[in-house]
């Protein structure tokens, strides 16, 4: 529950509004765990919640570190048996946390092994936060930067997303600056609308992928719901509206979307705007045959970019012996099981 609904509930259970700054505190800055261990609000407001409500956790499920740059990744067990999973990297600026949003997806981007088993249900607010605060817990760390790239589509579980939002940022609670997490999505274009009516000053990313509409169709379902031009429509719109920076993110597959008039396309459609693309070259799947470009290419794809005036950086590959890109560990486990 978010604070404001929180304090919504006390009221209506008779109690004053301040009870439910105490029992936000409580869980959100104190670690804690159970309602009738909240002493400092009244015994029969504990039970009568207790009654109503229970407190979400998560259990860790497995844990792997890389042996190459020390980043986590974390299987999580959520109470239905459900798994998922949440990566945390370490940068010189702090710790980032990248999180699951959805129990599978139901986006079918041909490259992505979260959506291979489809959609299970969405997460709760409470099982997006506390993928970060077990982690936090396990680790003894506080986590500084949220990306919203794990499993899932976070404009297909808006609601929860942003009561996400509400709870983290939250100054009775872990207070992440909405300027520290990062939403990544393939292209929901009313919930691009819906995000830049709320102005809330987190960084949007968009999987971009191919500036052409029948290849991207080909490579992400979503666009033949959602054309560019009204993505871009939708984007300058956001942009217009927050003053933030865009994000695309352009995965790199070898022969398919990575030739010079891919690049001379993506500088067209970005021009005039405050954009930035991040280059990520293809991690394979087995389901999807298709190959992942060499590092020449990947830096001759950049300096293309570059000469046509789009920034462009490389995402640095993080836990690549972990399997820490984007639900590669659930898909391998659920095969095992
Ligand atoms: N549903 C959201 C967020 C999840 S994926 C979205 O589509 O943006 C985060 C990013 O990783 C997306 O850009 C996605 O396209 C990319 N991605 C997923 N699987 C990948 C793979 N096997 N190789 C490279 N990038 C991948």
């Amino acid at each position: 529950m978010t604070h404001s609904s929180l304090k919504e509930t006390i009221t209506k259970l008779g109690e004053k509004g301040f009870r439910a700054e105490q029992i936000f505190r409580y869980f959100h800055q104190q670690d804690g765990q159970s309602i009738m261990d909240i002493d400092i609000i009244p015994i029969k407001l504990r039970e009568e919640l207790t009654s109503y409500y229970t407190v979400n956790s998560l259990r860790i499920l497995h844990k792997l570190k890389s042996e190459v740059d020390g980043t986590i990744k974390y299987l999580f067990l959520l109470p239905d048996d459900n798994i998922i999973e949440g990566v945390v990297m370490s940068y010189s600026h702090g710790y980032s946390m990248c999180i699951s949003t959805q129990v599978g997806c139901k986006m079918g981007c041909s490259f992505c092994a979260s959506t291979k088993e489809g959609l299970v249900r969405n997460l709760t607010a409470a099982e997006m936060v506390n993928q970060i605060y077990e982690a936090e817990k396990d680790l003894g760390i506080r986590i500084s930067n949220v990306v919203l790239m794990g499993s899932g589509e976070p404009l297909d579980n808006y609601e929860n997303v942003v009561d996400f939002f509400d709870i983290i940022n939250s100054k009775l609670g872990r207070n992440i600056s909405l300027r520290n997490i990062t939403l990544s999505t393939c292209g929901i274009v009313p919930g691009i609308y819906k995000l830049a009516k709320k102005n809330i000053p987190i960084t949007l990313s968009i999987s971009l992928h191919s500036p052409f509409d029948d290849k991207r169709a080909e490579i992400m379902p979503i666009a033949n719901k959602y054309g560019l031009e009204e993505l871009m429509e939708a984007l300058r719109h956001y942009s217009a509206i927050t003053n933030r920076r865009i994000t695309f993110e352009y995965t790199l597959i070898k022969g398919t979307n990575d030739g010079e008039k891919e690049a001379i396309e993506i500088a067209r459609l970005l021009n005039g705007m405050l954009a930035h693309v991040n280059l990520i070259p293809l991690n394979p799947i087995r389901e999807y045959n298709e190959g992942r470009p060499d590092k020449d290419h990947v830096l001759k794809f950049q300096s293309m970019l570059k000469k046509l005036g789009v920034i462009a950086t490389i995402r640095r590959e993080m836990g690549s012996d972990i399997s820490a890109s984007c639900g590669q560990l659930r898909r391998s486990v659920l095969e095992e099981k």
